[in-house]
């Protein structure tokens, strides 16, 4: 893809966003927007301060309103759909207009478009010819999962919009792939790291207590608790410590490091991962450790733990029972059935998970890791006060922690993390 690019922008680092998800089925409520969540996530982490992430209906006079003024409010603006061939897809015209520049049609773009289209053995269809549109001042993002190519468009003040497409998947791969590296040259944020420690088995009144509240105050490294439906994450976020003369005194590195070798110390036994990492990521690590492969069967949980370990490659089978055979965690056989799973997969170990949820207030469970011919056997026994959905899914949590742990100790001859 080729187009001609404008004069050098001004310099300008990226301080600020503005996120907009473009679509009338987001603002008629059919579809959630979970770009802006993502988008906003990632900004954040690099330290820049998202003004609002907000959602608009396929309107180009609102769409074209929203752009021209985030473009004289923030040093970035990203907008996720309407990038589609149907002409209720409209970003491209509200950039347009909102920049002042008439689009057209960039050969290369074509030429990129019909090729795809011809592997696919159709012809271009004459609606999709506006994914080859361009304007002078931006440049197309390769779009590797789809037929909307997206835009980065260069304002000579430095500031920065980025047009991406609506479908998640396209959307992600693009702006971790694309967007962010360039937009990292440019400069990105106000050079802040961020470490995510993730813990578990604790609650978070105990870790505020833990943490203390001189720590949980402070501003330079800004340290937050975040309770998740999986982890109870803890946030460190530090930026340079800088003097009158704008000399470095102490590097977020270091600030970074020697607040997180505290808090690992008053938590220890307790932080389970950092960052990104899953359940499914640790027990996938705790099975190739192990030289284990697993075998799950669930009831009364509509697959919570197939789904939360779907990613696991040890996984040879998860059977999923009910919805409507709830069996009743005080008398279903977790041990057998954790057994026979292991059997008839024909791998090292099996894991049982039974759990009932009220509608109001709780979930008991039940699990069991056995091998398959019943020779060792453990069981875990809970009550979350969680209910409904989440209870489920808090249920799966606590039995991918209790195989990690099995697995570790079997491993490791080591105590397990949960300290119970
Ligand atoms: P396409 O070329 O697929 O039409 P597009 O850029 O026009 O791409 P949209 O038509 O706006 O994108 O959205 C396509 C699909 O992507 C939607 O039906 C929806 O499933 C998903 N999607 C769009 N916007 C969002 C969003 N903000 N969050 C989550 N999903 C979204
Ligand atoms: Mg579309």
């Amino acid at each position: 893809m080729t187009t001609p690019r404008p004069d050098r922008p001004a310099a300008r680092r990226i301080l600020s966003a503005e996120l907009f998800a473009v679509g009338s089925e987001l603002t008629a409520g059919e579809t959630r927007d979970t770009n802006g969540g993502e988008l906003g996530r990632s900004l954040s982490i690099a330290g820049v301060t998202v003004r609002r992430i907000a959602a608009l209906p396929d309107d180009l006079g609102q769409v074209t309103a929203a752009f021209s003024a985030a473009l004289e409010a923030v040093d970035l603006v990203v907008a996720t759909g309407g990038l589609g061939p149907t002409p209720d897809d409209l970003t491209r015209e509200a950039i347009a207009a909102a920049v002042g520049e008439e689009p057209a049609i960039d050969p290369g773009l074509e030429a990129w478009l019909r090729d795809l289209f011809a592997r696919r053995g159709v012809a271009l269809p004459a609606a999709n010819l506006k994914q080859a549109w361009t304007i002078p001042s931006s440049t197309p993002i390769p779009n590797a999962n789809g037929t909307a190519p997206g835009w980065w468009v260069d304002r000579p003040d430095g500031r920065i919009a980025v047009l991406l497409p609506g479908p998640p998947r396209e959307m992600r791969a693009m702006w971790t792939g694309w967007a962010l590296p360039r937009l990292r040259e440019r400069g990105l944020g106000d050079g802040r790291l961020v470490r995510t420690l993730r813990t578990y088995g604790i609650g978070e009144s105990v870790v505020a207590e833990r943490l203390g509240e001189a720590m949980l105050r402070a501003s330079n490294p800004v340290v937050a608790t975040y309770a998740r439906a999986d982890w109870l994450d803890v946030r460190i976020s530090a930026t340079d410590v800088i003097d009158g003369s704008g000399r470095v005194v102490e590097p977020a590195a270091d600030l970074l490091a020697r607040t997180e070798n505290t808090i690992r110390a008053s938590l220890e036994g307790y932080v389970w991962a950092d960052d990104e990492t899953s359940w499914a990521d640790l027990v996938a690590a705790a099975a190739r450790r192990s030289g284990t492969r697993l075998a799950t069967v669930e009831a009364g949980t509509r697959g919570a733990l197939a789904e939360l370990l779907a990613e696991v490659p040890a996984l040879d089978r998860a059977v999923v029972l009910g919805p409507a055979v709830e069996p009743d965690p005080a008398s279903w056989p977790v041990e057998a059935q954790a057994a026979e799973v292991a059997r008839e997969a024909g791998v090292e170990i099996g894991l049982a998970l039974v759990a009932r949820t009220d509608s109001a207030t709780q979930t008991v469970l039940r699990a069991a890791v056995a091998a398959p011919d019943g020779g060792w056997c453990q069981v875990l026994d809970l009550r979350l006060f969680q209910h409904g959905a989440h209870g489920r899914l808090r249920a799966a949590v606590a039995a991918a922690a209790f195989i990690v742990q099995v697995l570790d100790e079997r491993g490791s001859g080591a105590p397990g993390r949960l300290a119970r």
